[in-house]
């Protein structure tokens, strides 16, 4: 009967449903489990000027090891993170690691560099967020000069909200970057009322920068546009000789990508940045 029909597909859909739920419940147990036993880590990609080849800072990529899956990359998991407000704890473990090795490259001699965290929408929207960074550099004893934040153009969204924070962050004497520019909302034409350190072009830009007009067209605007009203401009996903080449062209100072090397555990990191300084 229909009725009975109805009744079915009232449970098969039901089940499809329980099972998402289910999966992502799976998912967000043992993200919250694996935020108590602390199973993740950071790798730390360098950022260089593309003329020297010298190492100007590092970004802090984050990585789950899990027991059973082994390591499981950020794209994975972040999304769950913000959706399920677990980017706030953490968030905060990434802040004071990230800041904590910096503190400890230090002290052990190597030469001065800005680290450069990613933060989510989710964080910057927390109020108690400056709160946070500001204990966090405090307890650590890290010089706010050493501290980026890379935020996507999401948070722009709402200028009004956004602007009193990121000038709160910035009079603490940390960086802010703009993360994967030229893919998100932001107009060209704003850019200038904001209190941002640094322009980083996305990827995508640069993948065909050497073959593709448009590509060209928008990182040459982006750079002439930095230039002009006096923001640092980075590209990251730098792969080839050929990006960089055409990218130098450009006038482009900074850049980031496997061409100079993956992101990487502090060991390696250490041994990156020892090669480096004897260039
Ligand atoms: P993102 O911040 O734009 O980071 C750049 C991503 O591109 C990283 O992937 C990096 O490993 C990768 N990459 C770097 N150079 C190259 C290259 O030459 N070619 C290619 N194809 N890729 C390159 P990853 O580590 O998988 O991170 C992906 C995204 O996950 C990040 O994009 C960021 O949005 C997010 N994420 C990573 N770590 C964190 C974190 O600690 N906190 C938050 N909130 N988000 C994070
Ligand atoms: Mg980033
Ligand atoms: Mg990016
Ligand atoms: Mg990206």
């Amino acid at each position: 009967s229909v009725k009975g029909q109805g009744k079915n597909n009232f449970i098969i859909f039901n089940k499809s449903i329980e099972n998402k739920t289910l999966e992502r419940r799976l998912l967000e147990n043992a993200l919250r489990k694996a935020i108590k036993k602390q199973e993740f880590y950071l790798e730390y990609q360098p950022k260089l000027n593309i003329s020297t080849n010298e190492i100007i800072g590092m970004e802090a990529l984050v990585r789950w090891n899990h027991p059973d899956l082994g390591t499981i990359p950020p794209v994975k998991f972040i999304s769950l993170a913000e959706s399920t407000g677990l980017i706030i704890p953490l968030g905060e473990w990434i802040l004071r690691e990230s800041c904590r090795q910096t503190k400890e490259w230090q002290e052990k001699g190597y030469p001065q560099l800005r680290v450069s965290v990613n933060v989510s929408v989710r964080q910057f929207e927390d109020p108690y967020f400056i709160e946070k960074i500001k204990r966090i550099l405090h307890e650590i004893g890290l010089d706010p000069h050493w501290l980026e934040i890379e935020l996507t153009e999401s948070v722009f969204a709402d200028l009004k909200h956004t602007v009193p924070i990121l000038e709160g962050i910035r009079n603490l004497g940390i960086h802010i970057s703009v993360d994967d520019f030229g893919t998100g909302y932001s107009s060209l034409s704003y850019i200038k009322h904001l209190p941002i350190d640094t322009l980083k072009v996305d990827q995508s830009f640069i993948k065909d920068v050497h073959l593709n007009h448009q590509s060209k067209a928008i990182v040459s605007a982006v750079i002439h546009l930095a230039e002009t009203i006096g923001l640092n401009v980075i590209a990251e996903g730098i792969e080839t000789l050929e990006h960089v080449e055409a990218l130098s062209k450009d006038g482009l100072k900074f850049g980031q990508g496997y061409f100079y090397s993956r992101p990487l555990r502090c060991e390696a990191f250490e041994e990156f940045v020892t090669n480096n300084a004897s260039l």
